[in-house]
Parts: C-alpha cells; sequence; structure tokens
C-alpha cells in the first residue's frame, strides 16, 4: 500500500517522501481514508505508530481543498497535554505542509506569549496549542476559534490525567459545533468514551496493533537489586555496555535530579526533564539528548508519552513505575519504527508487587538477572513504598475506569474496546 493510493494528493505525497516513509503505517492506512471523507475519527494508537501523520496529513489535504482565507483564521485546531508533544506535532506539520500553501504555529505555557501572538496575529490554518495557553489568549482577547473546522484531540487519556477536562469542555464551547472532531488516545476509559459521545457526530473507530513499533520489538530485562546499589548497576551498565542514548524514568523530580550527578560525577552526561524544569531547560535537555551531547535523559513520567525521539535503543526504569500501564508506555519509547530497543527495569524488594501486576497486565513473566556486587538486600522489606497508590494515576481526579493498554499482540484483540 501506498500514501498515493489513500487517497493523498501529490505535495503530501512527496513530503512524506522526503521524511523517507514509503509506507503508510496500520494506523495511517486505517485513519487517513475516513478523515479524507470528512467523517469523524475515534482512535486508538499510542505514540511510536504513527498516529500524528495519521491525522496531519489528512487534515493537511482537506485545508489545502480550499481556498485560505484571507484573514487566515485559524480552521484545524490540535490540542495536546504537553509542550513537548506541542512542539513536535508542530514540526510534523511544518514537515508535511512544505509544498503547500498553509501555514501553522504553535502555542504553549511556559514561555513568552509575544511571540506567539504575533504569530496568530498574521494569521494561521492550523493552530497546535496546549489547552491553558489556548484559554490564557482567548481570555485575552487574542485568538479567535469561530472558524475551527476540524479539531484534534492527540493524546487524549492523557489530557484527563492532567486534569484538562474542564479546559477542553471550555475550548469546545469556543469551537462552532459543526465541525470534524478527531480523537486520538492511547487508551480508552469510560471519561474517554464520554467525551467521544459528547463531542463525536458518529465517529469511526480505528485501532492499530502497532507491529514490530512497541513491545513485541523490545527486549525486557528485570536487574533484582538493592535499592541503594541501583545507581552503582545504571552506571556499570552503561559503562560496560558502551550504551548510548539512553532514557531513564525515575519516580520523582528529586530522584532525577539526584540521578543526573551522580552519573556526571561517573563522567556520564546526563540531564533531566521533568515538570518543574522550566520550558527552556526541557527543551535544552531534549535538544541535547537527541543531538548527542547528552547521552541519558533522566525523566519522570510526564516524558513517557509524546517524546519524539526515533530509534531510542535503551529505556530504564529507574524505579518501575507503580502503575502498571506506564510501563507499557515508558518502554513504547524504543524499539520504535521497526527498530529493536531494550528495556531494562532496576526493581528494589519494595517494588515486587508491581512488578507482579506489570507481568500481570503485559500478560508474561519478565527474566530477572542478579549482577555479582550487585544482589538484592535478602533482609529488605517487600512492602510496596507506597502501597495506597498502587494501580493509581496519583496525580488524577477526574478520570474513573480502567486504562486499556495494549501490552502485546496477543492480549491486544481481548483487552481493546
Ligand atoms: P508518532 O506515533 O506519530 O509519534 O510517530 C512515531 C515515529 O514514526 C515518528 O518518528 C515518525 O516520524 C515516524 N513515522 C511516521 N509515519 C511513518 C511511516 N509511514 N513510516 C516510517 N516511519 C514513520
Amino acid at each position: 500500500m501506498s500514501f498515493k493510493s489513500l487517497g493523498l494528493s501529490e505535495a503530501l505525497v512527496k513530503a512524506v517522501s522526503a521524511q523517507g516513509y514509503d509506507t503508510p503505517t496500520p494506523i495511517q492506512a486505517k485513519s487517513i481514508p475516513p478523515v479524507l471523507e470528512g467523517k469523524d475519527v475515534l482512535a486508538s494508537a499510542q505514540t511510536g505508530t504513527g498516529k500524528t501523520a495519521g491525522f496531519t496529513l489528512p487534515m493537511l489535504q482537506l485545508l489545502s481543498q480550499q481556498q485560505p482565507l484571507r484573514k487566515r483564521p485559524v480552521r484545524a485546531l490540535i490540542l495536546t497535554p504537553t509542550r513537548e508533544l506541542a512542539a513536535q506535532v508542530h514540526k510534523n506539520v511544518k514537515d508535511y505542509s512544505q509544498f503547500l500553501d498553509l501555514r501553522s504555529t504553535v502555542i504553549f505555557g511556559g514561555v513568552n506569549q509575544k511571540p506567539q501572538v504575533s504569530k496568530l496575529k498574521n494569521g494561521v490554518d492550523v493552530l497546535i496549542a496546549t489547552p491553558g495557553r489556548l484559554i490564557d489568549l482567548n481570555n485575552q482577547g487574542l485568538l479567535s476559534l469561530s472558524e475551527v473546522e476540524i479539531l484534534v484531540l492527540d493524546e487524549a487519556d492523557r489530557m484527563l490525567d492532567m486534569g484538562f477536562l474542564r479546559d477542553i469542555k471550555k475550548i469546545m464551547g469556543l469551537i462552532p459545533k459543526q465541525r470534524q472532531t478527531l480523537l486520538f488516545s492511547a487508551t480508552f476509559s469510560k471519561d474517554i468514551r464520554k467525551l467521544a459521545n459528547e463531542f463525536q457526530n458518529n465517529p469511526v473507530s480505528v485501532e492499530s496493533t502497532p507491529e514490530n513499533t512497541t513491545v513485541e520489538a523490545i527486549e525486557q530485562q528485570v536487574y533484582r537489586v538493592a535499592k541503594e546499589k541501583k545507581t552503582g548497576l545504571l552506571i556499570k551498565l552503561i559503562s560496560e555496555g558502551n550504551w548510548e542514548q539512553i532514557l531513564v524514568f525515575t519516580r520523582t523530580k528529586h530522584g532525577a535530579n539526584k540521578l543526573v550527578k551522580k552519573l556526571e560525577a561517573a563522567k556520564i552526561s546526563a540531564a533531566a526533564i521533568h515538570g518543574n524544569k522550566s520550558q527552556a531547560a526541557r527543551t535544552k535537555a531534549l535538544a541535547g539528548f537527541k543531538s548527542g551531547q547528552v547521552n541519558v535523559l533522566v525523566a519522570t513520567d510526564i516524558a513517557s508519552r509524546g517524546l519524539d525521539i526515533p530509534l531510542l535503543p535503551y529505556v530504564v526504569n529507574f524505579e518501575i513505575p507503580n502503575v502498571s500501564e506506564d510501563y507499557v508506555h515508558r518502554i513504547g519509547r524504543t524499539g520504535r519504527a521497526g527498530a529493536s530497543g531494550l528495556a531494562v527495569s532496576l526493581v528494589s524488594a519494595d517494588e515486587t508487587v508491581f512488578l507482579r501486576d506489570i507481568e500481570k497486565l503485559i500478560g508474561e513473566k519478565l527474566p530477572v538477572e542478579i549482577l555479582e556486587g550487585f544482589e538484592p538486600d535478602p533482609n529488605a522489606s517487600t512492602k510496596p513504598f507506597n502501597p495506597q497508590k498502587r494501580g493509581r494515576k496519583p496525580r488524577h481526579n477526574s478520570r474513573s475506569g480502567n486504562h486499556n493498554a495494549r501490552p502485546s499482540k496477543s492480549n491486544a484483540n481481548k483487552s481493546r474496546r
């Protein structure tokens, strides 16, 4: 199958080729045709499946089929949960629209609004935004959404997790009811379905079984280790294995900062990325990591979705997540676009229960190793460090129901909507 056969115009096919893609991914093959037909689409797709092009390409085609309006009001709005994802989606929109007469810009909080406002004033066809800054600029009368024809909610589950439900509802009130609404989500909770029922019109449901892009292509390894020996073990694995480009997850922001210091002391270049870092610091850390200047990016779960780091070879769970679905999202950062990856989890005694939860979710037992000198402490308690938070998203209050993560192909069909 080719992009052309999906009904995409020459300008878009050319732009896609320029990115080096010749075959649509499953989610692209499924979502592009109904979007081109003007239908609402409800898509279950994780990051790494090519979902961004799945909604961006047909959206750009629909917009380019009409004459641009004189003042260039916003005709397509893409909402994303995080600044990083907004920036990435904007980059994709720019890449894919390079041969079209369409303008796009991105707005998000944490940075000066002036440059964003001046871009908006010049007129843009496609706006990518995080909800907070969008509402803020709208409240200041600096933005109009009254001409929006296409709305995309990207990583809708993440938006609800982050407490954006009220903002989303508010934004819906600013957009014409007569519109095309595309909702992309990695998981489907009751709240996501409610959102779709409320804001979509007879949506076409599409699902992607990511092929060779997620869990199956990832080698997973657990090291049982004493808590206080985790840093030493990580340094050993990185140094002796000559690992490069490693994304490490820690449970807390403080833990991320501490680990960066210790890695740097061991002469391993590292940077942290989490919610307490300024936007400038986050962008710098990510750019350094992508360019190879920074070997280890230490992140909290904020980075577990939406970061576009192609071909990431290593993901390390310095602490395994207490919400099992986060494990799937975290390790989904590796083994992308057909490349294989290694996902390593350092598990101390108090994380035993979380490891079992994860194995239950993914439907397989993970291989366990113990390295000499880094043995687990036989006297350590196996009591979870935070039992009341087991299986629940800590900062989320607006969500109910279970996430249906898709851990593996064999489980996928059973667990999906
Ligand atoms: P996404 O799920 O949108 O974050 O995309 C995941 C990665 O796959 C990104 O690095 C894209 O640039 C890349 N990608 C998107 N579409 C294709 C395709 N058809 N073939 C190969 N790679 C792709």
